[in-house]
């Protein structure tokens, strides 16, 4: 008989604010994933991004989440403290990072010179080199030109999916110019250093996961399996928020079902079958649930 698969989980939030339904359901996803697969589910607070970290919700989103019943294995870890492992990994990508001396100005002057389709992209001013007397701001990852690279992978609730990062990324920012490693690569060097095997988040990063992947490739650390949710949108269709969507945990349990744990499990999509008679009860049904709309 084949083994069961070794499963490592995670939830990963920015503490830019208090846990939210949006990212209430993305933990509980993740959480309810690692569960049915007896897996470890690990924390990580995602906090490079110094000008949008919000003192104390880092700590605030671990109060949450315990309240709810999510206990994450281990220490949870803070981005802000590995930062020597993101150093690492640029240098080991070598040249195919290159310093870039673009301001956003500059950028966006000569896309005023491109076709529609590649306004989106860096139009690579400083892939050759830096001009001369100008310094380096960012560093960028270079994407192949010729042929175009194409991801593809398989998501494990939205199916196939194929991006071409040449037309549709082009070269992307793994250190940026006010000096914060960015997101993109302190992802990946950190799933491969906790041992993820799969990543369980929000719809708004699926677009996100095939630069994690060329990444991940470059870096030779191997891939997890992926699996994005839908995101929570209000009645406008927008995303909600930090400061729209906040939930207060602080409340008895039966308070925290009905406006938090039960919302998110209807906008994850899940039947319970029946009415939770508490935290722990409410767990079992939906993990029970969760199983049932992945497998069958
Ligand atoms: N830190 C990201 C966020 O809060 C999530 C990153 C991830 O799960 O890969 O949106």
């Amino acid at each position: 008989m084949s083994q069961p698969k070794h499963y490592i989980g995670r939830f990963a939030p920015s503490p830019s604010g208090p846990l939210h339904i949006g990212s209430l359901v993305a933990a509980m996803a993740s959480y309810l994933d690692a569960r049915i697969h007896a897996g470890r589910w690990l924390l990580r607070i995602e906090d490079l991004d110094f000008d949008r970290n919000v003192a104390g919700a880092d700590r605030d989103i671990l109060r949450s989440l315990q309240r709810c019943g999510m206990q994450w294995d281990g220490e949870a870890v803070w981005q802000s403290r590995r930062q020597p492992l993101y150093e690492a990994a640029l240098r080991r990508l070598g040249a195919a990072v290159y310093p870039c001396c673009c301001s956003r100005k500059e950028i966006a002057d000569s896309r005023l010179r491109m076709g529609e389709a590649a306004k989106q992209i860096y139009p690579g001013t400083c892939r050759a080199g830096l001009p001369p007397g100008k310094a380096a701001r960012a560093w960028r990852l270079r994407v192949p030109l010729q042929p175009h690279q194409l991801i593809r992978f398989n998501d494990r609730l939205c199916g196939p999916q194929l991006q071409d990062l040449t037309a549709e990324v082009g070269d992307f920012v793994l250190k940026r110019a006010d000096g914060y490693w960015a997101y993109q690569l302190a992802v990946v060097v950190d799933d491969a250093e906790q041992g993820v095997t799969d990543v369980v988040r929000g719809a708004d990063l699926l677009d996100s996961t095939a630069r994690q992947i060329y990444l991940q490739g470059l870096l030779g650390l191997p891939t997890p399996a992926y699996l994005h949710v839908p995101l929570v949108v209000n009645a406008d269709g927008e995303k909600l928020s930090k400061q729209t969507g906040a939930l207060a945990f602080d409340r008895g349990d039966n308070d925290l079902l009905q406006e938090a744990l039960l919302p998110a499990a209807r906008l994850l999509g899940l039947r319970l079958g029946a009415t939770p008679a508490g935290i722990a009860h409410f767990w079992e049904l939906a993990s029970a649930a969760w199983r049932e709309k992945l497998y069958t």
